[in-house]
């Protein structure tokens, strides 16, 4: 990739990213931290090129097997209520990688990031996007985010991006003292919900009303 494609012209340029940026302030985000990342993440590269004259859009839109990249204000807004602790995040859980897009705003917004996505194809170019992009605090696997990944937990932040029917218990236990759990769950109605651990005791808030794809389970090769 040249320095040309990852800077954009025309309707994937820097003015049409700021912009959105300005959207994204007029809608309510307010964390500078996170209107920063969004203002430099080229979202054009984590879309068929088909398409990537409507990157800088405030919509979701089509990554092919049924799935979609979330929308800018969301990504936005759940990244914000994940940093919103006032602690540094260290170590944090995405579930459903899809296009790459969310982790890399989070990737310079915490110091680990571990992101799990079911629909192989899929996974394998979002890491090959947040390699390019020079990424290196993000790790990824094929996997069914239902468990999880034990193995790097606990985490501080946990983020989903398809909204189960109920937070699955394996992340609520994967959840670090104090950790934020940050998701959107129901079926035709959706909510995201903000779940704070504090020991054995986990709080929780719902929040704004959202449209997300359903959280499945098991891969798909
Ligand atoms: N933030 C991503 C959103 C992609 S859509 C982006 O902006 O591109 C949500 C993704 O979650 C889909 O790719 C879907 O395959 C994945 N997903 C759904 N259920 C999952 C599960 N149980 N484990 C891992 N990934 C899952």
């Amino acid at each position: 990739m040249n320095d040309h494609h990852l800077a954009g012209i025309g309707m994937t340029s820097q003015r049409t990213r700021n912009r959105l940026v300005q959207r994204l302030r007029d809608a309510g985000i307010k964390d500078e931290r996170v209107l920063d990342v969004m203002a430099q993440t080229p979202r054009h590269l984590f879309i068929d090129e088909a398409l990537a004259h409507r990157a800088y859009e405030d919509t979701a839109l089509p990554i092919g097997h049924g799935q979609t990249i979330s929308q800018p204000y969301t990504v936005a807004k759940m990244t914000e209520i994940l940093l919103a602790g006032g602690k540094p995040l260290g170590r944090v859980l995405e579930v459903g990688t899809g296009s790459g897009y969310q982790s890399a705003i989070l990737s310079p917004l915490v110091e680990r990031l571990f992101s799990v996505e079911r629909i192989a194809p899929l996974q394998q170019r979002a890491q090959q996007r947040l390699q390019t992009l020079g990424l290196r605090n993000v790790r990824c696997q094929l996997s069914d985010g239902t468990w999880g990944w034990p193995e790097q937990g606990p985490y501080d932040g946990i983020l989903a991006a398809a909204a189960p029917e109920q937070v699955p218990q394996s992340l609520l236990d994967q959840l670090a003292d104090g950790g934020r759990l940050v998701m959107p769950v129901g079926g035709n109605e959706q909510r995201l919900v903000l779940i704070v651990r504090h020991g054995e005791y986990f709080s929780r808030k719902q929040l704004e009303t959202v449209r997300f794809v359903p959280f499945l389970s098991g891969v798909q090769r």
